[in-house]
């Protein structure tokens, strides 16, 4: 095999490829577009694509395609060849720039909540030149934005670009006051560490609940899960760590920093971690590693779970979204740094995302919320649904001697002023020690702990970017215009850590008593989809995003629709998924056990009379009373099915799936648990959670 390092990036057309392929005056004007988005000329763009075109087929590639990210949460892909007829029956290898930029995709079928009619439904691809083109099973994918005919966005990334240029230009207002005038662009940058599952395909197939849903809805606990904690950071098996080598090779063939990796807490459940890049890139390359980890799991006889919950009572899986800002000249605006000025740099920007998360929490909730992410947040091994901060102690207590003007613990006992007085040093790796808080400052970056392993980054960095943005924007204003730059600073400080420090919360997040304390203290709690989608409309939500120009309105309420809409579809799935299975295999199955248990206790009674067989007869009135109430349970659950029907509209509905149908599944799956206890494995018609979990050897 070939070193790592000759192979990273080989299917990437990439800075060093373009340098070597492009004339060195298209290259240097190609860089212009990506780096500062500047319109790319035709003539330009057919340079361009060519040279793609000439890299792509010498890598073995014969199609291309633009690479897009409908509001489905996955990414999709339409493929083209390159072939161009010519005289004599021949034909010869073509790509233009004019599909290298725009495409048009007839994608008529991918949800738009509205904002095409049927009749104009043609939707369009433009290339987004700052995430690089890629070969993926020998086609050239080209990253690009989809939107309609009319402009609106109907895809996960341009938003995310939106939101991008928003923090940029605000973030440029705020460290053009602190004089750094060699900076000319700030970004922010994501590492998403991720979650799954892995286990065995000829175990995964024999779950219809798997199959179709993405998680079990049937199950009762194995006699061991994961008390013991010895697969957290154990050692890999074979069949795991196989799998994990091919995955790395081909994600760093696409230029994918895949860094990290072990065994998470439950059985089974494995994460990946890559090193960090801007938002857009890290979106992308994240999509490309959930596609990747699910076509090579096959590839090794698995299959890779990324549902957030797919086994009841076990660890589900999570995305910690690892979120900072840097300046083109490579310094971390959240690196506290060693000198007053870069302490006071620190503390603003500090602010400026304490204030972000108190006045958008809603916002965050929402970006996170999706059916499947609802049976994990609060279930113990996740954050709960309120969101909150983690500082640490260290720099609370710097806030709070700022804010009460008080002198910090040192041996000077002077006040702190900003701008003048460094900060006590805290150090880095005490602030990470609290894993249960959903939005963690960890010595340099916040890590956003509430993301769903399923969810795309997108929405949750659209988010992060705008309501920061608005914070700085704040900011600037009060900043620019100020006599006395320094203390004006000060009492900006101050007063946002008074304003908003109530989102900040040091404790054990999973404690009950929190829940209690942050209602007091008048943070949301949220505890569903259909409870927070309605945040993503409310009007000072719409303002902010309208104001920043990340969402029109009406792509807001589209978003809104296909979010409830989805919600509602899926827990349809899962409830027409149960009833499949109880009705054809479960309800069937426990009748062949009754009636194989009766015949024994028939023959029995015949030969031996006077000993009693209160087993096979006892076992038989439990299951009997068991599965007459499991049969009512079903009929409650199909009788909800049709009620569902006259709901007027996809938010009624979603309340209606929640507050019914899944109420009476849980119920239908309490009894199918405790049937599956009692049936005799070889009648049972599913692999248990025992024969699931620790199927790899
Ligand atoms: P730990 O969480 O164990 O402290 P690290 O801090 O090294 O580990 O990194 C966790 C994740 O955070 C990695 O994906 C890493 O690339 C990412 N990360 C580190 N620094 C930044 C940053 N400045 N911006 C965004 N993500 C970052
Ligand atoms: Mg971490």
């Amino acid at each position: 095999m070939a070193r790592v390092s000759e192979y990273f990036g080989s299917n990437v057309f990439n800075d060093n490829v373009m340098k070597e392929k492009l004339p060195h005056e298209t290259y240097k004007l190609l860089q212009r577009t990506i780096k500062q988005g500047k319109h790319l000329e035709l003539g330009l763009a057919n340079v361009v694509a060519n040279a793609m075109k000439d890299w792509a087929i010498e890598k073995g590639a014969t199609h291309y395609t633009h690479w897009f990210q409908p509001m489905t949460g996955i990414t999709a892909e339409k493929h083209d060849s390159f072939i161009s007829p010519v005289d004599g029956n021949k034909v010869i290898m073509e790509f233009s720039g004019k599909e290298l930029i725009q495409g048009e995709p007839d994608a008529s079928s991918f949800p738009s909540g509205g904002l095409r009619a049927t009749f104009e439904a043609r939707g369009y691809t433009a290339w987004d030149a700052t995430s690089y083109a890629f070969i993926k099973d020998g086609v050239l994918c080209i990253p690009t934005a989809f939107c309609s005919y009319g402009g609106h966005a109907l895809d996960a990334k341009t938003p995310l670009l939106r939101s991008m240029e928003a923090i940029n230009r605000q973030a440029m207002r705020v460290i053009k006051l602190f004089g750094h005038d060699d900076v000319s662009r700030i970004n922010a940058t994501v590492g998403a560490e991720q979650e799954y599952f892995l286990i065995d395909k000829d175990m995964f197939e024999k779950r219809k609940d798997l199959v179709f849903t993405g998680r079990t809805l049937f199950g009762a606990r194995p006699p061991k899960g994961q008390e013991l904690d010895d697969h957290y950071f154990g050692a890999i098996k074979p069949r795991i760590k196989a799998f994990m080598t091919e995955l790395d090779e081909e994600l760093w063939k696409l230029g994918i920093l895949a860094k990290t990796e072990h065994n998470e807490a439950a059985p089974a459940q494995h994460e990946l971690a890559p090193v960090f890049s801007t938002t857009n890139i890290s979106a992308d390359h994240n999509q490309l590693t959930m596609e990747l980890m699910q076509k090579i799991a096959r590839r090794h006889n698995m299959v890779c779970l990324l549902h957030e919950k797919p086994f009841a009572g076990i660890n589900g899986s999570g995305k910690h979204n690892n979120w900072s800002i840097s300046t083109d000249t490579g310094v971390n605006l959240l690196n506290p740094g060693d000198t007053p000025g870069e302490n006071a740099q620190f503390l603003l920007f500090l602010c400026a995302v304490i204030k972000a998360v108190d006045e958008y929490q809603d916002l965050l909730r929402v970006s996170v919320a999706a059916a499947g992410n609802d049976h994990r947040l609060g279930a113990l091994e996740a954050p709960p649904a309120v969101v909150s901060m983690f500082l640490g102690d260290e720099l609370t207590e710097i806030l709070e001697a700022i804010e009460e003007d008080k002198a910090l613990d040192t041996k000077e006992k002077e006040l702190l002023r900003i701008g003048v007085h460094t900060l006590p040093k805290f150090p880095k790796d005490t602030t990470d020690r609290n894993r249960t808080s959903p939005f963690a400052f960890t010595g340099n970056k916040f890590e956003f702990r509430m993301l769903g392993s399923s969810n795309t980054i997108s929405n949750c960095n659209v988010v992060l970017n705008t309501a920061v943005a608005e914070a700085l924007r704040q900011f600037a204003d009060v900043l620019e215009n100020a006599v006395d730059f320094e203390s004006a600073l000060h009492d900006l400080i101050k007063s946002t850590i008074s304003k908003h420090k109530r989102i900040i919360f040091n404790g054990n997040g999973y404690d009950d008593a929190w829940i209690f304390e942050a209602e007091k203290r008048g943070l949301l709690n949220m505890k569903t989809t259909p409870d927070a989608l309605p945040s993503l409309i409310a009007e000072k939500n719409i303002e902010l995003f309208t104001t920043h120009k990340v969402y029109s309105v009406e792509e807001l309420k589209a978003r809104y629709e296909i979010l409830s809409e989805n919600y509602c579809k899926v827990i349809n799935i899962e409830a027409l998924t149960m009833l499949d299975m109880v009705n054809k295999d479960i309800l069937p199955a426990v009748s062949a056990y009754i009636r194989e248990l009766a015949g024994t206790a028939i023959t029995k009674k015949s030969l031996c009379a006077d000993i009693p067989c209160d087993y096979e007869t006892e076992l038989v009135k439990d299951l009997s009373a068991l599965q007459s109430a499991a049969f009512s349970k079903k009929k409650a659950l199909e009788n909800y099915m049709i009620e569902a029907l006259e709901c007027p509209d996809n938010t009624s509905l979603a309340l209606f799936s929640k507050d019914k149908l899944l109420s009476a599944m849980t119920e239908l799956r309490i009894l199918v648990d405790e049937l599956e206890t009692k049936t005799h494995s070889e009648f049972w018609p599913y692999p248990s959670y025992g024969d699931i979990l620790f199927s790899v050897k």
